[in-house]
């Protein structure tokens, strides 16, 4: 990603009672979903040239977004739009089959960059459905992957959006129910969800592991440490990442006197500042790097040069491209592996 021009000089440096630091969560940012996904735009334009189509946006980030769209990328929100034997890269959120039919009807060729901790979630929700359970899908109403994960069983599902929901849900069986998830949801409010389906349904089954993902609980227990000693966090991400959005949440929960999210550091408002000793700073899963080293520079100029991250976990986690990219036009396979990990703990050897 090309680093992005700020308007240095920005914000004032104005005196606060105690030294001015700056709390650096790890893990931050990229995910290896995202890094695989935004990698496999990158490749099939490579490998087929532009334009090469992407059914909505490849991950929750308008920064990235508009990046993939100066190579070469059309993000489009349905198939329909795409004209015939186009490629296609469908997203990180994940797709129903529905989708997959529509394009194979139009002749498309399908990437498919669905991040596998979303694609297990829809197997979960296939082999359930064959049993016969009724699924309780927790998520948000409209979120692309809570439409891909219920496409997968439509007849079976039904989305709860919040805690609120749960004392209107109808099912057929109260003793054949079983709970599922979307990946980038809020872990308290989550359990919290699934305490109140379990008052009412003592038998409801769990999932076989957590559906929030790794990249979803890491980021929220990081963002916990650094607001309980932070007067202001400024969580860098889109306003459509789900992810982005509960880090805001979790740091208001966790103590955080203030939280604000920002595309661009450009964003920041002097007035967030006004006796700020301590500010935290974490990003979304979909957030590149150079995002965070923006809103780092711009708080250096602000008297805010003193940064200490604040690891809570290391990730390692590696993902391969998809299966349609693994090989290149010549047949030599790529089998490396795709993760955020690099990117986000090497954050001093870029200042
Ligand atoms: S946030 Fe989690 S589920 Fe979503 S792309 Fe990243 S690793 Fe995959």
């Amino acid at each position: 990603m090309p680093r992005v021009p700020a308007l240095r000089n920005r914000l004032k440096d104005t005196p606060v009672t105690g030294a001015k630091r700056v709390l650096l969560a790890a893990p931050r940012g990229y995910c290896a979903g995202v890094d695989r996904a935004v990698i496999a735009v990158e490749k099939a334009l490579e490998r087929f040239g532009a334009p090469v189509y992407v059914r909505k946006q490849i991950v929750h980030n308008i920064h990235v977004v508009s990046t993939l769209e100066k190579k070469g990328a059309i993000f489009v929100d349905d198939v329909e739009e795409v004209p015939t034997g186009s490629h296609i890269v469908f997203s990180a959120h994940g797709v129903s089959p529905a989708v997959v039919k529509g394009a194979a009807d139009r002749q498309l060729d399908a990437i498919d960059a669905t991040c596998p901790l979303v694609t297990k979630v829809h197997r979960e929700a296939v082999r359930f459905a064959k049993q016969d359970f009724e699924i309780l899908l927790i998520g948000h109403h409209g979120h692309e992957e809570v439409e891909g994960t219920m496409g997968h069983a439509p007849e079976r599902t039904t989305l709860v959006n919040s805690p609120a929901d749960v004392p209107n849900i109808v099912v057929q069986n109260p003793d054949h129910v079983v709970w599922l998830s979307q990946t980038t949801l809020s872990v308290d409010e989550t359990m919290e969800t699934v305490r109140l389906l379990r008052e009412r349904f003592p038998n409801l089954q769990d999932p076989p592991s957590d559906d929030i993902c790794y990249a979803t609980t890491n980021r929220q227990v990081a963002i916990r440490k650094v607001a309980a000693e932070a007067d202001l966090v400024i969580v860098v991400g889109s306003s459509n990442s789900s992810n982005t959005m509960r880090l805001v949440d979790v740091a208001l929960e966790y103590g955080a006197k203030a939280a604000y999210r920002v595309d661009y550091a450009s964003e920041i408002q002097q007035e967030w500042l006004d006796g700020v000793a301590t500010v935290g700073v974490t990003s979304g899963a979909s957030v590149p790097e150079v995002l965070v080293q923006e809103v780092l520079d711009d708080l250096a100029d602000a008297g805010y040069g003193d940064v200490s991250q604040v690891v809570t976990a290391e990730e390692d986690l590696m993902f391969s491209l998809p299966k349609e990219l693994r090989k290149d036009a010549d047949g030599n396979a790529d089998e490396r592996g795709l993760g955020g990990r690099v990117r986000q703990l090497d954050w001093q050897k870029n200042r």
